[in-house]
């Protein structure tokens, strides 16, 4: 079985999906992450800034005050609840307001003040007495068209001559299908006036994005602030080897019989493994929540809300959920199936997903991998390849967890 998967540039991927594995898609992440970041993500890296004229002045900006912007449109931010710039915001701002407009490429992770970056820029430069369309986002999916479409209607909320349209499906304007986003948007920006400020977006840093950026963003200021990295350091990695699926579970239920556990994630390679495992926790009792991709993203983020809150004690994914989704008070990950890629390698990527955690929310965990013999070998190609140790259990006697 095959299944097409949507980049956020638009294009196609074609993934095999192996007894319903679940792919992931940046686009339906990247709205994720949105319904799930209530609040600014910090981070402790510089932002790192090319200047597409490296002589002039770089300015940067702790106060929205600064900005001199309208009153209107300060008094809307206030509203929002933001107090001061946050680190993109700090240099992205007054390279996009400034005189003559100037054009950006900017790239940061998900919460950490993009979209509200560039709808105080799109505010800021509309001039309500100009009777005709003045500001033109793009947006890669109907939601996240619609996700930001309120945050200007929030934002700009005492400008009250601005006006927002969405041309999205079910609005009879020109819809622009994600199919082909890439294309639709080189097509909209030729018909543009060129000197038009372009301003592009991305928390993703593929090079199919950068691409993409570099074909539509003539002559840009680039700005770009570096993810957090993850790492493995502060986690015991362990593993038990088990003959079957059933076993798994056993070992499972032992671990959980032997340690206090906060909250845990436990990750299956494919939807139908997450199902039953599901299954078998709750019969016996257990408080499961089930998350994998043939949810849509709001059902995905309230389960995952719910997590965050407490209100169930153990997640249970397939690979939707592997990146970027951090619950910080999340103690123990589970590997119920290794992740692999096809062919058996090891995706050690996914590895580093699942288990590793920022340095800087650097809490200990414990991680357990659940494997059966002939997933052995791969369990030592990762343990080799991030050059750390992963300790056998026997699965009966669970006391030597440290
Ligand atoms: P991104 O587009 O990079 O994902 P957002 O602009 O959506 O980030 O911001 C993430 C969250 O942080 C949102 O809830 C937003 O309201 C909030 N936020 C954005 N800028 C600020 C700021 N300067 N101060 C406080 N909160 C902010």
């Amino acid at each position: 079985k095959s299944t097409a998967v949507r980049n956020i540039d638009g294009s196609i991927n074609n993934i095999n999906e192996d007894d319903e594995e679940d792919v992931v898609d940046l686009a339906a992440n990247s709205l994720l992450n949105k319904l799930i970041h209530q609040s600014l993500v910090e981070s402790s890296h510089r932002v790192e800034v090319l200047q597409k004229d490296p002589s002039s002045p770089l300015y940067s900006v702790k106060t929205f005050e600064e900005l001199r912007l309208k009153e209107e449109l300060l008094k809307g931010i206030y509203a929002m609840g933001f107090n001061r710039p946050s680190k993109i915001q700090e240099m992205a701002l007054p390279m996009m307001l400034a005189h003559p407009p100037q054009n950006l490429i900017a790239q940061s992770q998900s919460g950490t003040g993009k979209t509200a970056a560039f709808v105080l820029a799109m505010l800021s430069r509309v001039n309500a007495l100009e009777l005709f369309p003045q500001c033109l986002c793009l947006a890669p999916t109907y939601e996240l068209a619609l996700q930001t479409g309120r945050v200007v209607e929030q934002m700009g909320k005492f400008c009250v001559d601005v006006q927002v349209m969405y041309a999205i499906r079910g609005n009879r304007n020109v819809m622009i299908d994600t199919q082909g986003f890439s294309d639709h948007s080189i097509r909209i920006q030729r018909a543009l006036p060129s000197e038009c400020q372009m301003l592009l977006f991305s928390a993703t840093f593929e090079d199919s994005v950068w691409h993409f950026a570099e074909r539509i963003i003539p002559d840009p200021n680039v700005i770009k602030l570096r993810k957090e990295e993850l790492t493995l350091n502060n986690i015991r990695q362990y593993y038990v080897l088990c003959e079957h699926r059933k076993d798994k579970y056993q070992a499972l239920c032992n671990i959980y019989g032997s340690i206090t556990i906060g909250q845990a994630i436990i990750f299956c390679q494919t939807r139908r493994n997450a199902k039953w495992l599901t299954v078998e926790m709750i019969q016996d009792g257990h408080q499961v929540s089930l998350l994998s991709g043939e949810l849509t993203v709001e059902q995905r983020a309230s389960i995952i809300q719910r997590f965050r809150d407490g209100k169930e004690k153990v997640l249970i994914t397939t690979n939707v959920c592997a990146r970027g989704i951090d619950v910080k008070q999340v103690t123990i990950v589970v590997n119920f199936d290794l992740p692999v890629k096809q062919g058996e390698e090891p995706d050690y990527e996914t590895y580093l997903h699942r288990i590793g955690r920022t340095g800087r929310f650097g809490k200990k965990g414990l991680a357990f991998n659940m494997i059966e013999v002939d997933e052995l070998p791969s369990l030592m190609k990762i343990q080799d390849h991030f050059n750390s140790s992963i300790k056998q259990l026997n699965a009966e006697d669970m006391d030597e967890i440290e």
